[in-house]
């Protein structure tokens, strides 16, 4: 089976090494990458800019626009794509119209496919006034915008902010533009589950619902009731076509996660899950 993972991290930051050394047992390295998605037979995968200035430092407020994926010093392996990060805090005052003129600049890059808003991290609702700009260009380049939901990986974060309800807000003013909540909007699925069958331009990821090495997600997969929350927003939402693979590397073994998210799709929809959903939201094409 031919898989794209649409929500990976390929960046220097200070958790992602910590939790890939810890809890995932995973080579967090340019090699380690080419490994174990060689291995897992996916083709193409998509990396989810972000930087820190300092380590320890993300949600880094200081960090110049767009973010990037800096793990092996920019270098990225032909089959890595990339939705660049916003940082908000420099989309005003000074530093506004350079950022976005750069942010431009990288849309037009062949790698780039997408544009990634860290809700929740930063504390700003993703319909501010300061992301208009960001959804104009996105709907410029027609790429999708993949919005950060549920749960933060810190305890800096702030969950009103991530909340995947403000989604509907977003996909309702800007109609033009295709949205992904990531995470599924983990814990709170049936809300997006609500948010993707209602809005046209709204779809999720299932990535990073379980964060740790094979032992940990297959304990996970055992727990019925962990199980029937997420399985319970797919079968809610009922939109398959809507519903796009993603893993969140390096927090999980690759390998166990592709086995967990089997287990709760239909396997009549592997195919669109796995990898057509992102082919033709992304205009991903097998050649690029
Ligand atoms: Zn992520």
């Amino acid at each position: 089976m031919k898989i794209i993972d649409m929500h990976i991290h390929f960046s220097n930051i200070d958790t992602f090494r910590k939790t890939a050394a810890e809890l995932s047992k995973v080579d967090y390295s340019y090699k380690g990458f080419e490994k174990e998605f060689s291995e897992n037979n996916v083709e193409m995968s998509i990396g989810m800019g972000v930087t820190e200035q300092i380590s320890g430092g993300f949600p880094d407020s200081t960090s110049p626009n767009p973010m990037l994926l800096d793990l092996a010093d920019g270098r990225l392996p032909h089959n890595l794509f990339m939705c660049i990060g916003i940082n908000p805090a420099r989309l005003t005052g000074e530093h506004k119209e350079a950022e976005l003129k750069k942010i431009e600049e990288q849309l037009k890059r062949r790698e780039v496919v997408g544009i990634k808003i860290y809700a929740g991290y930063y504390h700003l609702h993703v319909y501010d006034d300061i992301y208009r700009p960001i959804y104009q260009l996105a709907a410029k380049y027609r790429c999708p915008v993949v919005i950060h939901s549920g749960d933060t990986y810190s305890d800096r974060g702030l969950l009103k902010y991530s909340h995947p309800l403000n989604v509907d807000e977003l996909a309702v003013r800007f109609r033009d533009v295709n949205f992904i909540i990531a995470h599924l909007g983990d814990p709170w699925v049936m809300d997006c589950a609500e948010i993707i069958s209602k809005n046209p331009n709204a779809y999720a990821d299932i990535s990073g619902l379980i964060v740790g090495d094979e032992t940990k997600v297959i304990g996970e997969s055992k727990k019925r009731l962990f199980v029937d929350h997420i399985k319970r927003a797919l079968v809610y939402a009922d939109s398959y076509e809507k519903i796009l693979f993603g893993s969140d590397w390096p927090l999980v073994d690759l390998s166990a996660y592709i086995k967990f998210i089997k287990h709760l799709i239909p396997e009549e929809f592997y195919e669109d899950v796995f990898y057509n959903n992102s082919i033709k939201l992304f205009g991903l094409s097998e050649n690029k």
